[in-house]
């Protein structure tokens, strides 16, 4: 019997045809390609400017140095997270925190955070930025967050990596109207792919300028960035230390071609979901809740089972039926890396709570209905017989 993924990409003619196009071309990487991806994912989320970068990693590394995040800042993002949301601070010298999850939409939750802030702010310890990451697809309350984060002089970058074609408050995110910066991955389990890449979003110019020379070694070729007189057509100035952090134009072609079926993708993601609900709504777990002002881009099905002993037996019986359940996610902080930084156990308890619970089921945008009934079957199976 054929496996069942838990996410994975949908790739059609359309898509071939565009990369084919690029490799035709003259340009393979820094071509006009890149361009079109960006302009057409910005125009999509109401931002102002997009870079494209060579995955959401490195995205999220140049955001939190044009946010000014350097040696010894801090740096708070939420525990229910993949690795990369807190190693961007890392890798900026800065000092990493985290703050717990809400119990039921299992994103950061405001009511920890404003505790946390209020804690900081009487110990001098407030973070530069703070790293919101929404989860499964469902954007974080990001107007709360915004509005507690502005109070105590905190800058906003959020890590919408899940989250492409997904709303909040009737408006994309992506937008940036309630943070300085937002991150999309498009790596292949994502909402939508090119293989490998990032995106960061901003409305701020100067951000902008900013990571274009983060992404590309820190250089410059514009005459009115140069330190003094250009010395000909030839000259490029290294302004800082930046990276070499392209996205390649075949990336670039996938991803703007992929960006013709955002809204099909996320529609049957919806869809999916939904069913999952129905089909699962007697048994003893629950699903992420979804709150009236989100419109999520769902990207994993993210289950909470009622009993933490549960998981494991039904994890082993899915994958040895094919069916290859994943856990999203193991706090960061339990992380040997995070564990030798002087991270214990009991630092954020829903969060760690959460993850003793957490199993996702495979969605992705070709998941069929004879696939779909296999997955819940076997879940029905398995979970009586685990539960009784
Ligand atoms: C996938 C992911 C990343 C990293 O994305 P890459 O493009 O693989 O570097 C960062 N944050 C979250 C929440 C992710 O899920």
């Amino acid at each position: 019997m054929f496996s069942i993924p838990y996410g994975r990409q949908n790739i059609d003619e359309a898509d071939i045809a565009a990369v084919e196009a690029v490799l035709r071309s003259d340009w393979l990487t820094q071509g006009p390609a890149i361009e079109r991806f960006e302009r057409k994912v910005a125009d999509y989320c109401g931002a102002r400017h997009a870079v494209a970068v060579c995955n959401a990693t490195a995205a999220l590394h140049i955001a939190c140095l044009g946010l000014g995040v350097a040696e010894g800042a801090r740096v708070w993002t939420a525990p229910n997270t993949f690795v990369a949301s807190a190693n961007c601070a890392r890798y900026c010298g800065a000092d990493i925190d985290f703050v717990d999850i809400d119990g039921e939409t299992f994103n950061l939750s405001p009511d920890a955070l404003e505790a946390k802030f209020e804690q900081a702010a009487r110990e001098g310890t407030l973070p530069a930025v703070l790293i919101p990451v929404h989860f499964a697809g469902q954007s974080c309350q990001m107007r709360e967050i915004a509005e507690v984060a502005r109070r105590y002089g905190c800058k906003v970058l959020e890590d919408a990596s899940h989250a492409i074609g997904g709303r909040y408050l009737g408006e994309a995110v992506g937008g940036c109207r309630h943070s300085d910066a937002a991150v999309f991955s498009f790596h292949p389990v994502k909402i939508i792919t090119s293989g490998e890449g990032g995106m960061v979003l901003t409305n701020d110019p100067e951000l902008y300028q900013r990571l274009l020379r983060l992404r590309s070694h820190g250089i410059t070729r514009d005459p009115a960035q140069m330190r003094g007189e250009a010395e000909g057509g030839w000259c490029y100035q290294q302004l800082e230390l930046g990276f070499n952090y392209r996205m390649t134009d075949i990336q670039a072609a996938l991803g703007a071609s992929q960006m013709d079926r955002l809204d099909a993708f996320v529609e049957r993601r919806r869809r999916r979901v939904a069913d999952y609900r129905r089909e699962l709504e007697d048994l003893p777990l629950s699903l992420p809740r979804q709150l009236p002002e989100t419109d999520p881009a769902w990207h994993l099905l993210a289950a909470r089972l009622d009993q933490p002993q549960w998981r494991r037996p039904l994890f082993d019986a899915l994958r040895a039926e094919g069916i290859l359940a994943n856990v999203h996610y193991q706090p960061v902080y339990q992380q040997p890396y995070y564990r030798q930084l002087g991270f214990r156990d009991g630092l954020c308890p829903v969060a760690e709570a959460y993850y003793q619970r957490a199993l996702s089921l495979p969605l992705y945008y070709d998941l069929t209905d004879e696939a779909f009934d296999r997955v819940i079957q076997a879940v029905r199976t398995s979970l009586s017989e685990i539960a009784s």
